[in-house]
């Protein structure tokens, strides 16, 4: 499905402030997406991979605030402030080409040849079918999986399953493995790793051993999925390298290098907070002077607006 990604006008970056304000990271990108997207359900958003919720939080990002992203950072080696500067551009750059093609027109206009509000920022357009995951082929010992890209879906239910509190150990790799493998091979796995345990199971032994070994197959069974469950996070990062943004900042002062991980939800969220701030000093200001509602104020042009404070000021 082919769809717009526009920018949000003030009253509702202020409303989407006000509703994601109280939610957990992953909530909260939803959230952000769902005032960029609102034709596309909230569930849908939620089925998405997080690679491609990512994506169009960098496509959002460039709508509402344009090009340009700047991090602050702190040096590994002498806690020296560092700053990064990049663009969404650059970003997108480094996306899988599935990706890349999907975002097939940016403008200042719509499909319909409307033209989008904000000038100073670029409206995408992409097409949502590349963010709904499909399966892909892994190979171990000479056998072939079907694994799946994670989505937010999977990330609440693994944060929910981990706090509940009838389940103290919490999720297991195992459990993730389920997840993003497909039914039939994760069965198959499963008993190859069940074939490996009853194997060393056979041999007679006395209790104490049997109870030793018993652990000790236990931790066998649970290093194999971690083993699993990093192929497939390195496979993941091959068909999708936007899955992590890492940058690297040169210390100014020792010249160290260290390595930042990018959020975009992160950083679109303080972007907003900021200028949601500074949108409600002006209803602030206006309203103490005016009595003028707080819709009125945010549907005012910037100019008027800022003639009004100048007013109010002097
Ligand atoms: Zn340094």
């Amino acid at each position: 499905m082919r769809v717009g990604i526009a920018s949000l006008d003030d009253n509702q970056r202020v409303a989407l402030w006000e509703s994601a304000m109280e939610l957990s990271p992953a909530q909260r990108a939803i959230t952000i997406l769902a005032a960029h997207l609102p034709t596309v359900p909230f569930d849908a958003l939620q089925r998405w991979t997080l690679v491609g919720r990512d994506h169009a939080l960098l496509l959002a990002y460039r709508s509402q605030f344009g090009e340009g992203i700047q991090v602050e950072g702190r040096c590994h080696a002498c806690d020296t402030k560092t700053q990064l500067a990049f663009t969404v551009s650059d970003l997108l750059e480094s996306s899988s080409d599935t990706l890349k093609a999907a975002v097939y027109c940016i403008g200042s206009r719509d499909e319909s040849g409307n033209q989008y509000k904000h000038q100073h920022t670029q409206a995408s357009l992409v097409d949502t079918d590349v963010y709904v995951p499909s399966y892909y082929l892994i190979a171990f010992s000479g056998n072939e999986y079907r694994f799946r890209l994670p989505t937010t879906q999977d990330l609440v239910l693994i944060q929910a399953s981990s706090s509940s509190s009838n389940n103290s150990g919490g999720i297991t790799t195992k459990h993730v493995c389920e997840r993003l493998l497909d039914q039939a091979s994760f069965n198959d796995l499963c008993a190859v790793f069940a074939d490996k345990h009853s194997q060393g199971s056979a041999t007679e032994r006395t209790k104490n051993e049997r109870e030793q070994q018993d652990k000790g197959l236990e931790s066998e069974e649970q290093k194999a999925w971690t083993s699993t469950l990093d192929a497939l996070e390195q496979e993941m990062l091959r068909i999708e390298p936007l899955t992590i943004v890492s940058l690297n900042a040169s210390c100014p002062e020792c010249g160290a290098q260290t390595q930042h991980q990018f959020d975009i939800g992160h950083q679109y969220w303080a972007l907003l907070a900021a200028d949601v701030e500074k949108q409600l000093w002006d209803v602030h200001i206006l309203a103490t002077a005016y009595g003028w509602s707080s819709d009125a104020i945010l549907s005012m042009s910037p100019a008027r607006r800022r003639q009004h404070i100048a007013m109010v000021i002097s």
